[in-house]
């Protein structure tokens, strides 16, 4: 297993993580079948998505802002409920084929790290399956 540590900067944000993913299956080897790219974490999430346009990522938070809104009467005492929902909506894990330790992605697709509870320093787990 590989990890990655990434800082996020904002409250929410998506931070495209689709050079870290492919600098580490490239260093892995060109053996690995996919990469398990997973969050070890309640309140972020990993999603695959558009990140040719950046505007397409800031139209995504929004969209889930709407879908959880912060005004609920949540019972959660830590006060981060809505960060815990979207993360569930969004999943924990995406798994990408590999081919000679390149990521085999659609033209316009990109990895996101999807922070609802930032800024923070968090981990991203790797796992490439034979
Ligand atoms: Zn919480």
């Amino acid at each position: 297993m590989f990890e990655l540590v990434v800082e996020t900067r904002r409250k929410e944000e998506l931070l495209d993580i689709t050079p870290l993913v492919q600098r580490a299956t490239a260093e892995a080897g060109s053996s690995g079948k996919a990469c398990m790219v997973f969050s070890p974490h309640t309140t972020a999430g990993i999603t695959i998505n558009e990140h040719a346009d950046p505007a397409v990522a800031g139209d995504f938070l929004a969209a889930l802002g709407h879908v959880v809104p912060e005004g609920q009467p949540w019972q959660h005492l830590e006060g981060n409920s809505p960060a815990h929902v979207k993360a569930s909506i969004v999943g924990s894990s995406v798994l990408v084929g590999l081919e000679d330790g390149e990521l085999t992605l659609g033209t316009w697709q990109g990895i996101f790290f999807c922070e609802f509870d930032g800024p923070r320093t968090r981990k991203v787990w790797l796992e490439i399956l034979s």
